[in-house]
């Protein structure tokens, strides 16, 4: 049976990016991987649209917020956590065991952050060290406003940590522009590549907080990081077959250039939107939060989201993600970013429909597939 992955990370890759992956080793100390490491680090900065350094890191999106969280919450250090779901508890979490007074403001699952709580929130405390958010927030569908916050953060004295883990490289962001001080992403979602790196970007703001660090840490010391790039690449041994993979990744993306990119998730993220409504399923976000690289629909009580998806996986050979924590089988998720294409959207689509006439749910064939054709071919 053919599979579709079509969850939210771990993502399809391109035969490119596959076919670099299995060039013969190289040693990390050698002038050529210093080369190589040069170039995905310059590559990596249009994508991120910084002038910040980058450090690539061998572990996942998750030890990459751990970086960040490490180098700059000092033990006793207030810490404001916007959290949207999953992702976003998971930060405050990291936070805590940091050591951190964490001010947890929980905006509920499926609802984006209010960027008016925000500020009043930074306007009563002009001590909070670091400002924590999701970007993106995988586990309900959810995208922020991550340019709002910045412009928030911007005269106070907190850092900006961003996980933009499941956007980056799918939906517009502007590091720079927008004045985000730590920017941490994955591999495995947008950027086309296996699991096993994280990119983590600092701000100069960042960087002066983070001299004034005292936690105890090793692998993903940001001093140790610093002197390795500036001496030679990582501070450790790195996947070396991840960033043959990651230049080819790179540069699919600079080739069909960034904006295109994010045009293409764009116009795919309506097209499964309008597709799924199509057949009269409801999204679970509210439709001026969704997010451009996964469509979060909810369960009802015409049908149950699980015995969808196992449909759908054993006949069709097609996987969407369930729902985390307390949304386990009330949502189902499709992912659509990375190398992802106006097809698979027809393929994700068809496949849905038939799965939920075969689990009785009433629907008219192709109903969605036409929806989600007109979208892509520009006639809606
Ligand atoms: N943040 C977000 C928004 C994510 O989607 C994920 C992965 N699903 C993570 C963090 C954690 O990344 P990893 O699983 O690579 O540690």
């Amino acid at each position: 049976q053919k599979k579709y992955l079509m969850i939210p990370g771990p993502t399809p890759i391109p035969p490119e990016v596959t076919l670099a992956m299995s060039r013969p080793m190289i040693g990390h100390r050698s002038g050529d991987f210093a080369k190589l490491h040069e170039r995905v680090v310059a590559k990596l900065k249009q994508v991120f649209k910084t002038q910040n350094d980058i450090f690539i890191l061998t572990n996942s999106g998750t030890g990459g917020m751990e970086m960040a969280v490490a180098n700059i919450v000092n033990p006793g250090d207030e810490v404001l956590a916007l959290s949207t779901g999953n992702f976003g508890e998971r930060f405050a979490k990291i936070a805590k065991e940091y050591g951190a007074k964490v001010d947890m403001v929980d905006f509920g699952w499926g609802n984006a952050v209010d960027l008016a709580l925000v500020e009043e929130k930074l306007k009563q405390n002009p001590n909070y060290k670091a400002v924590l958010a999701t970007h993106n927030e995988t586990s309900t569908g959810v995208k922020n406003d991550i340019a709002g916050i910045a412009a928030l953060t911007r005269n106070h004295r907190a850092v900006l940590i961003v996980d933009a883990v499941s956007s980056l490289g799918g939906m517009e962001f502007d590091t720079d522009g927008w004045g985000v001080d730590v920017v941490v992403t994955g591999s495995q979602k947008a950027l086309m590549l296996p699991p096993g790196l994280a990119f983590i970007s600092f701000s100069q703001k960042a960087l002066e907080a983070a001299q004034e660090n005292k936690n105890p840490k090793f692998y993903f010391s940001l001093p140790a990081a610093k002197k390795a790039l500036a001496e030679w690449n990582t501070a450790y041994t790195p996947a070396v077959s991840l960033f043959f993979g990651l230049e080819a990744a790179l540069d699919l993306i600079l080739e069909e250039g960034l904006d295109n990119v994010i045009k293409r998730h764009k116009l795919l993220a309506r097209a499964c939107r309008e597709g799924v409504k199509a057949l009269g399923l409801k999204l679970f976000p509210a439709e001026e939060n969704a997010s451009d690289t996964v469509t979060a629909v909810a369960g009802d009580d015409r049908y149950d989201p699980e015995q969808l998806r196992k449909v759908l996986r054993t006949k069709y050979g097609v996987t969407f993600a369930g729902g985390q924590k307390d949304l386990k089988g009330k949502i189902f998720r499709i992912g659509h970013m990375g190398y992802v294409d106006k097809l698979d959207i027809i393929v994700a689509i068809g496949a849905l429909e038939m799965a939920l006439k075969e689990i009785g749910y009433p629907v008219e064939l192709g109903a969605g597939v036409k929806k989600a054709m007109e979208i892509i071919t520009g006639g809606e």
